[in-house]
């Protein structure tokens, strides 16, 4: 038997399967989707295998064997094995990238792996016939309960085919123990090493001499049977007075098993969940949810644009399309930004549909994410919720994939594989004949376009539930208050706003835009300004570190109290943070309750959490924050929703620009109001007049799309043209400036031919500095390409990539392709 395998080899010519020889104990092991160690040169690999054949076209003598298989059951599914050459070749990214892509990260460090006994494995003791292996096998793991790999196989050397059907009949159950990393703390705990039947009988023997033993086998017997978790040794000595003595005597006796075990798994475990039901919808809701309905049990593949404003009652629409897939006997995956991964989101769907429900969250370790991607790869749920990777989810019967604030630029991965995951989405939305749903209240214009060209059916929901009016905007000039003498970052209008709600024991939302907002210190003698010594950009001042970062590379400069570069006194942080904010805010509200939401108030473990149940406790007058604030979030009683300023978004070189300050504008205002207190929300500004305010403060977006798709169509950019980025770098500029010629040359010359070949010819702009152009010591250029999407750029620049591959390897230039850029920087 040949095995063909995709090898984890950074090198392009290595990027394409291998044939090796499969020795024939391995053999029943081998099967598409699992992973194994192969020779490769001098080294031994990891590798994919993509498929297996009965002979090669190699000569035998020439094939290498493999060395080991790594999974006893195959960790990527045939479907998701296609979906990553789709991802490699859409993408540009070797296939190895793209198949690690597929799998949580605990599956890719070095791990333990243990086998367990399924509840199931009781028949194999009645199953007639069975090869004598198998039955012994599965009688050995039953007695034990959880044997680690290394003494199974000592056991049972040369007997992979008897794992494996013992496996593929669902009698055992492979897993593995995870160590996280990031400081995770881990406790010892008492877990079963004997099935349930075994421990009560030991504890019946035992409950005259030892009854602490006895109690603890009978509380083993249970956990064995599924019925809470093994006890912490702590727990076990503090509450039950079982001391460490009686369980090292059980050990000593195979029943009990000492096992670490990372404090705080499964966060959501002890958690109860208010159970909700299905809300009678509205007339909007109902005729939105029918077609999503239609398409799930038709088993055809549909995608929707569900257009409907903030507070229009999207989500009961998605929890009820999701209750119709469930009836259909079908999955679901619901992806959300990062960003509204909150509880909030969490519980709505947890509470109505309980365990069947995983979780991919990135703030769990890798362990608790590597236990809910197993709960979906073993059809142990039937919903899958999680940011971007969640897409990958290792379902085999999608029939719906919503896609919840599609607009959000988190969803595109900005490591390779650079994919967008509402490509992915629909790709494999097409894969499996499922409804796809993207939802939003500001729809991105390429999807907005393409809505009306009838690629998606428009479902609109332009009110809100229960007639609730939008909040009303007021715009607020703030160089007109300048010139009235206010120098405060807050506005006489927003001053006052404030003052009511905190009369009236109403809640208030602060949105400071972190991006471009942040302070920085500059001298005031000779204009110097800390820069980052590795990156082209201006240090963030972090107030209570009293220090500056770069926010690319991390390069930390300690506060000085003289400028470095004239030694003048009169150097100071300028700009607003979160925290001077807050400290004006107490200046001007003596007394008032503020909750800050930043990176550095989030960044421990559970600080989100907390923060914002804290906030929806009333324990606080104003929730102040970043992005973080803008997003997803209901809470009764917020009336007012202040943006510090508008306009830094604004200034960013990017063509999105103007679309992003919509977004956020639109968002950050429908926080408010969206219960029975009317809201107002007030926009300070130094550019009133721009579109995208105006706009956003009409809640116009039908008129902000008119507009900028107009101008998007004049320069020529998305959604009427695609993007692709090239970016070249290189530690040294003499170097990097003629590769960067050669490239567009090799470019140039293959974009030339797509045009022979009758497309379009696509224009390539560059090469030119990056906008930034140097980050972490390396000098940056780019190549831009503007084209229209049935042309295969794609191609065209993995190949000229190749034809500088040579280059590439002897100086360290790199070349980064990036086939839809998000962030131009
Ligand atoms: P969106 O996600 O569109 O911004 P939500 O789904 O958060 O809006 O809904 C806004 C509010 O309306 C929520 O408080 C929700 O409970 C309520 N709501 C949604 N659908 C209904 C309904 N059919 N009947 C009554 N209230 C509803
Ligand atoms: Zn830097
Ligand atoms: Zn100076």
């Amino acid at each position: 038997m040949i095995a063909k395998v995709i090898v984890d080899s950074p090198a392009r010519e290595t990027d394409r399967p291998f044939d090796y020889a499969v020795p024939d104990k391995l053999a029943p092991l081998v099967r598409p989707g699992v992973r194994v160690g192969v020779p490769f040169g001098p080294r031994v690999l990891q590798g994919f295998v993509l498929g297996v054949a009965a002979s090669s076209e190699m000569a035998p003598s020439k094939l290498k064997p493999l060395k080991s298989v790594l999974d006893a059951a195959p960790v990527v599914t045939e479907e998701l094995l296609e979906l990553a050459g789709w991802l490699s070749r859409k993408y540009v990214c070797p296939q190895y990238t793209a198949l690690a892509a597929l799998l949580p990260s605990a599956l890719k460090t070095k791990t333990e792996k243990i086998y367990a006994a399924t509840p199931a494995a009781a028949a194999a003791a009645d199953e007639r016939g069975l090869p004598e292996g198998l039955r012994e096998l599965v009688a050995y793991v039953s007695k034990r309960g959880r044997v680690p790999e290394k003494t199974l196989l000592a056991a049972f050397a040369d007997r992979a085919d008897a794992l494996a059907e013992a496996i593929r009949l669902g009698w055992i159950e492979e897993s593995r123990h995870v160590k996280d990393r990031l400081g995770a703390k881990t406790q010892l705990c008492a877990a079963p090493a004997a099935p349930a039947v075994r421990l009560r009988e030991a504890a019946d023997a035992l409950r005259r001499r030892a009854p602490k033993q006895a109690e603890l086998l009978e509380r083993l017997a249970a956990v064995a049977d599924g019925e809470g978790e093994a006890p912490s040794l702590a727990e076990l000595a503090r509450d039950a007075g079982i001391g460490p003595s009686a369980v090292k005597a059980l050990e000593a006796k195979g029943l009990v098993a000492v096992e670490t075990r990372e404090v705080g798994r499964d966060p959501y475990a002890d958690r109860r969940f208010a159970a909700s039901r299905p809300l009678p919808l509205t007339e909007t809701q109902a005729a939105a949810l029918e077609p999503i309905r239609r398409a799930i049990e038709a088993r055809t593949y549909e995608p929707f644009l569900l257009h409907g404003v903030t507070g229009s009652g999207k989500t009961e629409v998605y929890l009820q399309a999701m209750q119709a897939c469930l009836e259909a006997g079908r999955e679901a995956i619901l992806l959300v930004p990062e960003i509204s991964l909150t509880p909030q989101t969490v519980n709505a769907f947890k509470g109505r549909f309980g365990d069947q429900v995983a979780v991919m969250h990135s703030r769990l370790s890798a362990g608790e994410r590597y236990d809910e991607w197993r709960k979906i790869a073993g059809r142990r749920v039937k919903i899958a919720i999680g940011a971007r990777s969640a897409i990958f989810a290792p379902f085999s019967d999608i029939g719906l994939i919503i896609m919840d604030e599609e607009h959000e630029s988190s969803y595109k991965q900005e490591e390779s594989p650079k994919y967008h995951a509402r490509d992915v989405a629909l790709e494999r939305g097409a894969r499996h004949g499922a409804a796809v749903v993207l939802g939003s209240a500001t729809p991105s214009l390429e999807t907005y376009l393409d809505a009306h060209r009838g690629v998606y059916t428009l479902l609109e929901m332009p009110e809100r539930v229960e007639g609730r009016p939008l909040p009303s905007v007021a715009v607020v000039d703030m160089r007109q208050e300048l010139r009235d003498g206010n120098r405060s970052m807050f506005s006489a209008r927003l001053r006052e706003a404030l003052a009511e709600r905190l009369e009236r024991g109403e809640q208030s939302v602060l949105l400071l835009n972190r991006r471009g907002y942040s302070t920085f210190v500059m001298c005031r003698s000779c204009g110097y300004a800390a820069q980052c010594p590795h990156c082209d950009i201006t240090l963030t001042y972090h107030r209570a570190g009293k220090h500056s970062r770069c926010h690319y590379c991390g390069y930390t400069e300690r506060e000085t109290t003289n400028c470095p570069s004239c030694e003048s006194e009169h150097i100071r942080h300028f700009g607003a943070g979160t925290q001077r904010v807050e400290e004006e805010l107490a200046k001007l509200f003596p007394g008032i309750r503020t909750i800050r939401m930043d990176v550095d108030t989030t960044s421990h473990k559970g600080a989100h959490e907390q923060l914002l149940a804290e906030f929806r406790e009333r324990k606080a007058d104003v929730l102040l924050g970043t992005q973080m604030v803008a997003k997803g979030l209901d809470f009764p009683f917020v009336t007012l929703v202040g943006v510090i300023s508008a306009d830094t978004v604004l200034r960013l070189a990017d063509f999105r620009a103007a679309e992003r300050t919509f977004q956020l504008l639109t968002q950050v205002a429908g926080r408010a109001g969206r219960h029975t207190l009317p809201g107002e929300v007030v926009v300070q500004t130094y550019t009133p007049e721009h579109y995208s305010i105006q706009f956003a403060a009409g809640h116009d977006y039908r008129g902000f799309a008119r507009r900028e798709l107009l101008s998007r169509r004049e320069l020529g950019y998305p959604p009427y043209r695609k993007l692709a980025l090239a970016t070249l770098s290189h530690e040294d500029i003499s170097r990097l400036v003629p590769a960067g010629e050669r490239f567009a040359g090799e470019l140039k010359r293959r974009l030339a031919a797509l045009r022979s070949a009758g497309a379009e010819e696509p224009e390539l702009l560059g090469p030119v500095p990056s906008p930034i152009p140097k980050l972490k010591d390396r000098y940056r250029f780019q190549c831009m390409v503007k084209y229209r999407g049935e042309t295969d750029v794609a191609e065209a620049l993995r190949a000229s990539a190749d034809a500088l591959a040579d280059d590439a390897r002897k100086s360290k230039l790199s070349i980064q392709l990036d086939m839809d850029p998000q962030m131009l920087l």
